[in-house]
């Protein structure tokens, strides 16, 4: 169990850096250079922030474990200078992917790398108890795979690769054979749990709503459940925002660096993500920011009417592109529903004018070739835009999850283009309200009580 007081603690309260926006910049740019390390000088010169406090920032990111030396660099006419990494496993983050029948777990390390994973199944349609039970035992087993690995490297903390959480279904024994100590230990540096599921919900109050097909799911207060039985700060999104964020996050990293975008039309750019998988969906990037919606109810693509009176969707409406798209997968027929799909993506196209159309989830990911080509016919017949197969493969979206944790770290809550967050009137929180204060009731029982 987590004993009280040092297990259910908000993001980073053991880490206290990760609460300022200049730390996040500064550690952006320590991610963004990798195991080569950055200089002081350089990080002053790139954040604009004098040497001074970057020399403060620095030497409490070193004093948390957030930043180690990493050896010296020639520099042109003086000393050698001293160079900072980021050290990625002193922080890690949990992303979970709920779809229809499925679970699927990772565990990211600060830099953003996989360090475990699985996939396991799970009955979306079961009640909300059951299936915060599941939730709840993958999440734990992931937090315990890293105490695990944490153990068996000697305390250095380094993963070799990605691996599994054990065998599937047989994986809370082996994660209950781990000391209770040793498990705190490990969830302590578990900065948060992102959690993305079918849309539609509310992102911001972190309920789910009419999800197709699961009624049960309306209204019910699945974040701050999870954040109760968790202990830890859970961030709620769809599927499909998840995935667009985490592909964001993927653009090579030039164009993201604070100062190089300024006054461009935005870092990342702006593409639309389609999700093909047990439903249909859009994640949406504009400008390099995720883009939600006033009331987080963007991307609702696959509800689009684009056969008055077609076939009747789950939904309760008549002709809708999910219910088209999905029909001709069940028969068998890829190429229809890649068609359809094509039609409703020229649609978005057109109407958002984005530069790009990446495809993804599980159908998509089965027939790849197919729905690159059916897609992108019909966009070339309407637009200029291409549609490519998005990179993540079926991680994607629990990578994503995940990054709704590690992103505010970095002073990246919702990609934010980089000439909106160098601008000096503009200060973003490093963590989102919802994230910074997670339900922690007195009478909280501790997670691992119940698995
Ligand atoms: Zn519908």
């Amino acid at each position: 169990m987590f004993p009280r007081g040092a297990g259910p603690s908000p993001a980073g309260a053991g880490l206290p850096a990760l609460r300022s926006h200049n730390a996040a910049l500064v550690l952006d740019l320590l991610r963004a250079a990798g195991g080569d390390g950055i200089s002081r000088p350089e990080l002053a010169e790139r954040t604009g922030l004098t040497p001074q406090a970057v020399s403060k920032i620095t030497a409490r990111l070193r004093d948390e474990g957030l930043a180690a030396e990493a050896g010296r660099r020639p520099s042109t006419g003086g000393k050698p200078r001293t160079v900072l990494r980021l050290v990625p496993s002193a922080g890690h983050a949990i992303g979970l992917h709920l779809d229809r029948d499925e679970l699927t777990a990772v565990l990211l390390d600060l830099a953003g790398e996989t360090v475990a994973y699985e996939t396991r199944p799970l009955d979306l349609g079961a009640d909300a108890e059951a299936v915060v039970e599941a939730v709840v035992e993958a999440a734990v087993d992931a937090a315990a795979d890293r105490v695990r690995a944490v153990s068996d490297s000697g305390g250095s903390g380094d993963v070799d690769g990605p691996g599994g959480f054990g065998s599937s279904g047989g994986s809370a024994g082996s994660g209950g054979s781990a000391g209770s100590g040793e498990r705190a230990a490990g969830i302590g540096r578990v900065l948060g749990v992102g959690v993305a599921m079918p849309g539609p919900l509310d992102h911001a109050r972190g309920v789910p709503g009419r999800v197709t097909g699961f009624p049960q799911w309306d209204g019910y207060p699945l974040r701050d459940v999870l954040a109760r039985r968790l202990g830890l700060p859970v961030v709620l999104d769809k599927d499909t925002n998840a995935a667009a964020l985490g592909l964001a996050l993927r653009e090579p990293r030039e164009s993201r660096e604070p100062g190089r975008s300024r006054g461009s039309s935005g870092a990342g750019g702006a593409f639309a993500y389609l999700h093909l998988g047990t439903g249909l969906g859009a994640g949406l990037v504009l400008g390099g920011a995720l883009y939600r919606g006033a009331r987080t109810a963007a991307g609702e693509f696959g509800h689009q009417v684009v056969q008055l009176d077609g076939p009747v969707c789950e939904c309760g409406d008549r002709g809708c592109i999910e219910a088209l798209c999905l029909a001709a997968v069940a028969r068998g027929d890829l190429t229809e529903a890649a068609r359809v799909l094509g039609v409703g993506a020229a649609n978005l196209v057109g109407l958002l004018d984005v530069d790009r159309v990446l495809l993804g989830g599980r159908v998509v990911a089965g027939a790849e070739e197919v729905f690159v080509r059916g897609v992108g016919e019909a966009l070339a017949a309407r637009t200029g835009v291409a549609a490519e197969a998005a990179a993540g493969g079926v991680r994607l979206v629990a990578e994503g999850a995940a990054q709704l944790v590690l992103a505010p770290v970095f002073g990246r809550a919702e990609a934010v283009p980089a000439r909106l967050a160098d601008s000096a009137d503009l200060v973003f929180p490093v963590f989102p309200a919802d994230l910074a204060s997670p339900v922690f009731p007195a009478d909280l029982a501790s997670p691992a009580d119940k698995v």
